[in-house]
């Protein structure tokens, strides 16, 4: 697989050969500080994406997307359809935290919580060690004929995948259907739910092609991430970077062994602490040589920081030849952790998460929708000028609520028809009716405005509409009434 392998520059990318040809990368395994602390923080980060579809809140699990009825339950907090604007300042909020977060810590998100990294380093790579054995082992298979081994090995690895993809893609259906009905349906077999049948078999399809495959190609040419961070840093970012000062000129050394703090080692390393043995690059899971300078292509994984740190207790060197540090600390200048972007991205993701806040706080548990029926705007009839409407009353609790309906105007003499007394609506549902307000034709003088208002309990919340009623031209409406009024004496 490895045809026409190439060293890494940064004038290339390493997953590509000279020949146009895939490079699959077979990182090699490392140890340390850092990548026991991502591997807890991926164990959890997946314990939460499994638990959030059987965790009920109020009733419905902490996070579930009900498209089918345009309801979205969010931590308790219910949105219907009409009130997904607020996510907008949500959603804001979180960008601009990410951006004050790569402003400080670089490629943090890539590196410990995106789910391509926790799934595919934590989850899938393990399988892969744990069935074909470490990067040497992995590559001589690469390299070997087609034999029992191999086809045992690569028939378990790949079914295991596929089989771990189905589970990610049943997890991610279950955000949109619950994990009861889930399981109802996977009870039901295939035959019963076609669509998600097929909707789950692509899923499958496209999870297992990431993982298995395409890789790490998805940071590197799909995500966009990558590419802003070149405009969300600056050089007292905190990134993964070597230490040229230190490092260079590299080369391979005696070892210091014996006295590895005395003068001779001082000597031995006066070069630079560099042995150039190219532990950081083959851990690397974008193949990249961080010696280079940071490049697009690193996902912040730290790899290459424990990999170094190894390298240099066994050559008796300091730690931290490669290490999280801002571009000026890694050329010895002064670090500046405060910045003027800084506190634009935190008044900008304050500004989100706060119109957020006070917007939740506003979302009504009930909802009005009014429309004028088609057709002619009002009737004139038995002495009365009417105007129909439409009106929809949306519950978007799950208990049953009660709306009373009224129109308000300083119009006098109204009356309706339609919506008499309280109203109940049950859980999640909406009721469609027409309402009808009438106006005796003596009393109107030309279009005005009302207001229709609908009070609802359990709540006390009220929402209205502003419409405007119409009837005919009030002159001809005079002399229309003149002549029945003469006509009549
Ligand atoms: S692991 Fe450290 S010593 Fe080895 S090549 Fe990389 S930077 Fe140099
Ligand atoms: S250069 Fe280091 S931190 Fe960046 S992706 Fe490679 S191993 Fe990870």
């Amino acid at each position: 697989m490895n045809r026409n392998k190439q060293t890494p520059s940064r004038e290339s990318v390493t997953t590509i050969a000279q020949d146009g040809s895939r490079n699959f990368l077979r990182p090699a395994d490392v140890r340390g500080k850092y990548t026991l602390l991502r591997r807890i923080s991926a164990i959890l980060l997946i314990l939460i994406y499994v638990s959030l579809p059987w965790i009920p809140i109020n009733g419905y699990p902490a996070v579930f997307l009900d498209i089918a009825d345009r309801r979205f339950h969010l931590f308790g907090l219910t949105l219907a359809a009409e009130d997904l604007w607020i996510l907008f300042f949500f959603i804001t909020g979180l960008g601009f935290l990410l951006f004050l977060v790569t402003s400080l810590f670089g490629r943090i998100w890539c590196g410990w919580a995106c789910p391509q990294t926790v799934f595919l380093e934590h989850v899938f790579r393990r399988v892969e060690r744990w069935i074909e054995g470490p990067a040497k082992k992995q590559k001589e298979l690469d390299a070997m004929e087609w034999c029992p081994e191999k086809v045992t090995k690569r028939l378990l690895k790949h079914g295991i995948y596929i089989i771990l993809a189905g589970m990610i893609a049943h997890l991610f259906l279950s955000y949109f259907i619950t994990v009861d009905i889930l399981f109802s349906w996977l009870s039901e077999g295939p035959a019963s739910h076609p669509r998600a049948f097929v909707f789950m078999l692509f899923m499958t399809g496209v999870l297992y092609f990431n993982f298995s495959w395409f890789r790490e190609q998805l940071c590197l040419i799909i995500c966009p991430y990558g590419r802003l961070q070149s405009a969300l840093i600056d050089d007292d970012s905190v990134v993964i970077g070597y230490d040229e000062i230190r490092g260079e000129p590299r080369g391979r050394k005696k070892r210091a062994r014996k006295a590895p703090e005395s003068s001779e080692a001082d000597q031995i390393f006066q070069e630079g602490d560099c042995i150039d043995c190219h532990r950081c690059v083959s851990v690397c899971p974008t193949g990249i040589d961080i010696r280079q300078g940071l490049q697009m292509e690193c996902i912040g994984c730290s790899n290459c920081v424990d990999a170094c740190n190894e390298v240099m207790d066994k050559i008796g060197r300091p730690r931290g030849l490669v290490r999280y540090d801002s571009l000026n600390g890694l050329s010895g200048k002064k670090h500046k952790i405060i910045r003027p972007r800084l506190f634009l991205y935190f008044a900008l993701m304050s500004f989100g998460i706060a119109a957020f806040a006070i917007s939740v706080t506003h979302v009504k548990p009930g909802n009005l929708g009014v429309s004028r029926m088609t057709g002619t705007p009002f009737f004139v009839s038995d002495g009365s000028i009417r105007n129909q409407f439409n009106l929809r009353l949306i519950n978007k609790r799950n208990q049953p609520a009660t709306f009373s309906v009224e129109a308000v105007s300083e119009q006098e003499g109204l009356s309706t028809a339609g919506f008499e007394g309280s109203i109940t609506v049950a859980p999640m549902q909406e009721i469609v009716r027409p309402y009808v307000i009438l106006l005796p034709k003596e009393k109107y003088d030309g279009p005005f405005p009302l207001t229709i208002q609908v009070n609802g309990q359990p709540g006390d919340f009220t929402v209205s509409r502003e419409v405007e009623f119409l009837g005919p031209d009030p002159r001809l409406l005079r002399e229309d009434m003149e002549l029945q009024f003469g006509g009549d004496s």
